[in-house]
């Protein structure tokens, strides 16, 4: 790992892809609009980014839909795909630090998490869909003996991905990898705060084989170039990580256009269960503090609410204000930093007014509050506990996506149940007790997408993502992720009998 001298070293001299990416080409918005892209570490325009517009977007769609029907990518053998994926997730791993950085001056979080996490798990999954890719069987269905049907998987055609700042490749990877395994055209629209390492991976992408054609990137804000590829009547389908609210317009899109089909992951307030008869409370209380200030909050599956046995309440949250010393915000280029800078400045005033209408509403402030300036910039927060939070004040109900946990006392399992699943958010859930009757009962009756018992925020290349009710639908990651990208064709063969002979 390199020191910090030497993060802000290569910092001073990195450069930064401008332009969409449309084919090979890298092109200039026809209407001549760019936006700016910030260090929130810094407050500097890191530089000017072109804003693609219907005219980039139609583009795009075309160039995809020639390169589908061609069967450029769609119609080469499985194993040629596999082995350019392959090739991709070692050139990830080659270019690891400069991708790490590209994400870590956008957004703000720490390098070490970026070059430890963010890039290798990248790698990782498209090593993971390469080789699942040649491994997807058809089906024979049981039709009577006078038919033989098969049903086979095939892709979708054009595929739009959008996505959000908080982890800019590996959410772009999650979506790109399965749908690029399929056999799809891909569209790729990273969010305005962080199009830096979509548009690196673009250029990757084609070192290892991708054709051109295969794989675009659009840099621009939601309302232009969002809009446009949802709206656009040529995509068939539009794969999106976002916030409830852009998730629904999707939707709206979708409709008013081709009836594209729309995924979506979304928000989340996802609650951490803890039983008094926990194993551990100290590393329940760990586990904690990890599951809502990694990536400064930033996560949509963080634990932003805690629901605590009132006979261990106190105790708890000794232990758990104890570990947010670990958790105090520092230089995102210092290797020891282990929670960086906030997105930007307007969502850190945003997470303060969390914080500031939590005290308006009564919750008791335990720890944090407080931004902190670091080199002269006020993006920072402190790691924020508040108690005596009740299921109706905002805290408890909306997603800040900032470090900061609301915690909520309860009696009885039922109670602990109840206030969990009284949320219009159903992504994630943990749960610790040390009665594995009362884990698995719990966990059946939490209505989420993944519950981790006795750890936070399970997360697996071989297990599904997603959640229900306005956390979205769909799922990311293990070979779920297919059913997204892929259609799945019916073949009847009916059989007649030969001549002469009078059954089959
Ligand atoms: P956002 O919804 O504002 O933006 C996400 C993407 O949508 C960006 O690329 C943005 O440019 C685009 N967009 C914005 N407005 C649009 C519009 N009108 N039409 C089309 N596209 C539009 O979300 P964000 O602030 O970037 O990210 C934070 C949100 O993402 C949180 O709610 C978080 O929970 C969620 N998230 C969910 C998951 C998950 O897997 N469930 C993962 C990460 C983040």
């Amino acid at each position: 790992m390199l020191t910090l001298n030497e993060w802000k070293q290569r910092a001073a001299e990195q450069s930064f892809l401008t332009h969409a990416f449309i084919g090979a080409e890298r092109c200039h918005a026809a209407s001549g609009q760019t936006f700016a892209v910030v260090n929130p570490a810094t407050n500097a325009v890191l530089t000017e980014v072109a804003q693609s517009g219907e005219a980039e977007v139609d583009r795009a769609v075309r160039a995809a839909r020639r390169s589908f029907i061609r069967g450029d990518w769609s119609s080469q053998p499985p194993a040629a795909r596999k082995a350019v994926l392959q090739r991709l997730a070692g050139l990830i791993l080659t270019h690891r630090d400069e991708l790490a950085l590209l994400d870590t001056l956008s957004v703000g979080k720490p390098i070490t998490e970026a070059c430890s996490v963010d890039v290798p798990g990248s790698a990782h999954i498209f090593n993971w869909y390469a080789e699942s890719l040649d491994k997807l069987y058809g089906e024979v269905a049981p039709t009577a003996r006078d038919a033989i049907a098969t049903i086979t998987r095939s892709a979708l055609g054009v595929v739009a991905a959008i996505v959000p700042w908080n982890f800019p490749l590996e959410m772009a990877v999650w979506k790109l990898a399965p749908a690029l395994a399929a056999g799809n055209s891909v569209i790729l629209k990273p969010a305005e705060q962080s199009p830096f390492s979509a548009l690196r991976l673009a250029e990757l992408a084609l070192e290892a084989g991708i054709p051109e054609g295969v794989f675009h990137v659009l840099p621009g804000t939601g309302e232009v170039t969002g809009k446009a590829l949802g709206l656009h009547p040529d995509i068939d389908c539009l794969a999106f990580t976002g916030s409830t609210q852009v998730g629904k317009y999707l939707m709206q899109y979708a409709g008013q256009s081709n009836l594209k089909q729309v995924w979506l992951e979304c928000g989340g307030k996802s609650p951490n269960l803890i039983f008094a008869d926990a194993h551990s409370l100290a590393q329940a209380a760990e586990y904690a503090a990890r599951a809502i200030f990694y990536n400064q909050g930033e996560v949509c599956s963080a634990n932003s609410r805690l629901l605590v046995e009132r006979s261990v309440h106190d105790e708890f949250i000794a232990l758990l204000t104890e570990q947010t010393r670990h958790w105090q915000p520092g230089d995102p280029l210092d290797p020891q930093t282990r929670s960086g800078a906030m997105v930007s400045a307007r969502q850190t005033r945003r997470v303060m007014e969390f914080i500031n209408g939590a005290r308006q509403q009564g919750a008791h402030l335990v720890c944090g509050g407080e931004q902190v300036s670091i080199n002269g910039v006020a993006n920072y927060i402190q790691p924020t506990i508040f108690t005596g939070v009740t299921l109706d004040m905002t805290l408890a109900r909306e997603e800040a996506f900032g470090p900061v946990l609301a915690v909520l006392p309860f009696d009885s399992e039922q109670q602990a149940i109840t206030m969990a699943n009284d949320s219009h958010y159903g992504l994630a859930a943990s749960v610790w007790s040390g009665d594995l009757n009362r884990a698995h009962r719990v966990a059946r009756a939490l209505d989420v997408g993944t519950v981790s018992v006795n750890t936070v925020d399970a997360l697996d290349v071989c297990t599904p993502f997603g959640g229900g009710k306005q956390s979205g639908f769909g799922r990311d990651l293990s070979l779920h992720a297919f059913d997204k990208y892929t259609q799945l064709k019916t073949t009847w063969i009916q059989l007649h009998s030969a001549a002469g002979v009078d059954s089959l």
